[in-house]
């Protein structure tokens, strides 16, 4: 059981799922960390036929969201040094370079599923046509 459910955006942002049905995948591997892959969405989604890529450079967008997340994830560590009183800038640098490179591919897909929320929304399955 999942306390975000189908039809709140978070649950396709979390999971990685279309917008419109909340249950085919965004992307073709289901693990981030395989880098041969880790770009690669499907061109509509399986089950509803919803399009992933709107338009032509439609994921330019998704960039400044990832940015966003970046500029948190350095806080994050900021704050979490400072809360154990333990900040210094290289202890900083050893840290927070780690855990942005460790988490690029993951930051990448979250960016990419909250930008297509911002333009395609939840359908339930009832009022679902599959779209071709
Ligand atoms: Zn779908």
């Amino acid at each position: 059981m999942s306390l975000i459910k189908k039809g709140n955006p978070l649950y396709s942002v979390l999971y990685l799922k279309c917008p419109r049905c909340h249950e085919g995948d965004l992307f073709c591997d289901k693990n981030p960390w395989h880098f041969k892959h880790f770009f690669d969405m499907p061109e509509r989604c399986p089950v509803c036929g919803q399009k992933f890529t709107l338009e032509t450079g439609f994921y330019y967008g998704a960039m400044y969201v990832s940015y966003a997340i970046t500029i948190a994830e350095n806080v994050a560590v900021f704050v979490a040094l400072s809360v154990f009183n333990a900040f210094s800038i290289p202890l900083f640098f050893a840290i927070d370079i780690p855990f942005l490179f460790l988490t690029v591919p993951y930051v990448f897909r979250i960016s990419r599923a909250i930008w297509i929320n911002f333009f395609v929304k939840y359908v339930p399955p009832e009022q679902r046509e599959k779209l071709t």
